[in-house]
């Protein structure tokens, strides 16, 4: 097996508990090799440090997969699903909608894996994952018998593993239209065509939290995409919902998940910039009693925090200024490169633009399907606060 050799000190992240490999990290490769094959990873005095899978196009040269002398076989390959698996099923997440793989945090780079009752959405984000696609098909069918199983890596980050965009049907029988009775709210998705992999699972754990607080309130929905926040609160009692969402698609979906639910009268729709109608309903003074902020990231590099921080800024402070005391905004980030502190700032400067005194009744985060590894930050991702206004 060829083996990559670590520069000295390089071993340090490893060591630590991360996964990831940068090619200025490497001294050299031994053996014969081709990019997407298994190799070990050894320091400058030759001791073990892992198995995992090779990309020289990629600055992230390997992803360790084990610790562990083990091949990284199909055998492999299917522990670390079957465990993956069972770990959901111990959380209690129904197959309706939820992430089996969650690439890093389930010690599977590269792979997303998702379930939307019969049907599979599998993403490969990296060359060493789409090469072994056919294998993950074997076992997910196996273990899983699903009726289709679709491909969405149609992911800008596949670039930078020299892979292009694609989206299809792997296997078997599916047109990628399904209906979720998911335990918030029922949801019809398309599976070939909307957002992500066809859902936000990220946010499913959050709906319920939100939604305690809403009923007999005004609420506003803003970055809704099919209208989670909006369908949860107004099933739990709020006599009004405005979402605000930029893209007609995931309007016309929400407001069909809206009929779906028999919630069509309560929830408004508005497809619109929510920047703007946020600056708007400042200007007129509106008020609303909960306020929902998920927009999509505003970075994905370093050198745009300071942009990204203003865009936060702005949605937070109009979105306070509507708040009267007891108010509740839940307002979230899933920029990886804008951290709790940073995040925190950012509210601490919208609240006192704003003169509003904030308590922080709760922090969020992503749903329990997408696992945090502590030792891999960037598998954290979605921070979100929730705020009353006292
Ligand atoms: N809260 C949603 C997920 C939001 S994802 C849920 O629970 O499912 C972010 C959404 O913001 C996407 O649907 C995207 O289309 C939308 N969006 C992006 N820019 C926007 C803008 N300027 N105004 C309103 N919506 C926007």
């Amino acid at each position: 097996m060829p083996s990559v050799i670590l520069k000295p000190v390089k071993e340090r992240r490893l060591k630590a508990g991360h996964c990831w490999v940068y090619s200025g990290e490497i001294a050299k490769i031994t053996g014969d090799y081709a990019d997407g094959d298994e190799v070990e990873i050894r320091d400058t005095k030759d001791r073990f440090l892992g198995r995992g899978l090779l990309n020289t196009k990629s600055q992230i040269t390997v992803r360790r997969f084990t610790t562990q002398k083990e091949n990284l076989d199909e055998a492999f390959f299917r522990r670390r699903i079957e465990a993956a698996i069972l770990y959901r099923d111990e959380l209690g997440v129904t197959n309706a909608g939820r992430r089996l793989v969650f690439s890093e945090g389930d010690l599977l780079p590269g792979l997303i894996l998702d379930q939307y009752g019969d049907f599979l959405v599998l993403q490969a984000l990296t060359l060493g994952i789409d090469k072994r696609k056919s294998l993950i098909v074997r076992i997910a069918r196996d273990l899983l018998q699903p009726r289709g199983i679709i491909e969405r890596s149609d992911v800008p980050s596949r670039k930078l593993e020299g892979l292009k965009e694609t989206k299809g049907v792997l296997w078997g029988d599916a047109d990628g239209k399904v209906q979720l009775p998911l335990t918030e709210f029922s949801v019809e998705v398309n599976l070939l065509e909307d957002q992500k992999t066809g859902f936000f699972l990220d946010q499913r754990g959050n709906y319920a939290r939100v939604a305690s607080l809403c009923a007999g309130k005004r609420v506003l929905d803003c970055f809704s995409y099919h209208g989670g926040f909006a369908l949860a609160a107004a099933k739990a009692g709020a006599p009004s919902v405005e979402v605000v969402e930029i893209s007609d698609g995931a309007i016309a979906r929400g407001r069909a998940n809206a009929e779906l639910n028999g919630l069509a009268g309560r929830i408004e729709f508005r497809c619109a910039n929510a920047f703007d109608v946020l600056k708007q309903y400042d200007t007129d003074k509106r008020q609303f009693d909960v306020i929902v902020l998920d927009p999509p990231t505003f970075t994905r590099t370093k050198d745009k925090v300071g942009s990204a921080l203003r865009g936060y800024k702005e949605i937070n402070l109009r979105a306070l200024k509507m708040l009267p005391p007891g108010g509740v905004l839940a307002t979230f980030t899933c920029s990886h490169h804008i951290g709790p502190d940073l995040f925190k700032t950012v509210i601490v400067d919208a609240a006192a633009d704003a003169k509003k005194t904030v308590r922080l009744m709760q922090t969020l985060t992503q749903s329990p399907d997408h696992p945090i590894l502590p030792a891999v930050p960037e598998t954290e991702y979605l921070r979100g606060f929730l705020l009353q206004v006292v």
